[in-house]
């Protein structure tokens, strides 16, 4: 039986700052239900096209990505925050409402010979996926699919996405921002 995982996802107003609509998934993924049907569903989407990887951005992306990667039966790697992780990373910025942050990864991981499946919990303005995707191209690496648990389409960044080049699978849309 298919079960909304729209009900699922809690909506926090006001978090981290007023005027923002937080999309909450901790309460998705704390029911087995909903946790595991949006797994699989991001998995099956994407069976037969030869990924090889599965990465995920660093949080609430190594939550879901990990999981698809196990149910593809593919390795995971994660894009973190600057200066977490232990070898030698490439890096990318990224603008920020006001600033700039930067994303890394593993510089020996992945390489051209691989397919790699971007994940996130949400894309927004498409900012973060953007930075993940820029990334993982330089590393030779084919990324022509991602997928998030949820997209805020009026804030364009599936759309950028796809003017990249991405296929992009989403569970839930909700309107606004
Ligand atoms: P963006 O770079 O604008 O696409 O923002 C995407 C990232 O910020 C994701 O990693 C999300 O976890 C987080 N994010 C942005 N907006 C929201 C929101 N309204 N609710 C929850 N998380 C959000």
């Amino acid at each position: 039986m298919s079960i909304d995982l729209k009900n699922y996802v809690r909506t926090i107003p006001d978090y981290p700052k007023p005027g923002i609509l937080f999309r909450d998934i901790t309460t998705l993924i704390e029911h087995p239900d909903g946790f595991r049907e949006s797994v699989e569903r991001m998995a099956s989407e994407h069976r037969g096209l030869g990924i090889t990887h599965v990465a995920g951005i660093e949080a609430r992306g190594f939550i879901f990505g990990a999981a698809v990667a196990i149910s593809l039966g593919v390795g995971f790697v994660p894009i973190r925050k600057s200066g977490k992780l232990p070898g030698e990373t490439i890096g990318q910025n990224y603008a920020l409402e006001y600033g700039v942050d930067t994303i890394e990864m593993h510089a020996d991981v992945i390489g051209s010979v691989h397919r790699v499946l971007l994940v996130d919990d949400l894309i927004a303005t498409g900012g973060t996926a953007i930075a993940a995707l820029s990334l993982l191209r330089r590393t030779g690496a084919a990324c022509d699919h991602a997928s998030f648990v949820i997209d805020l389409p009026d804030l364009g960044g599936a759309e950028k996405m796809r003017a990249q080049g991405v296929n992009v699978h989403r569970l839930i849309e909700f309107e606004g921002h």
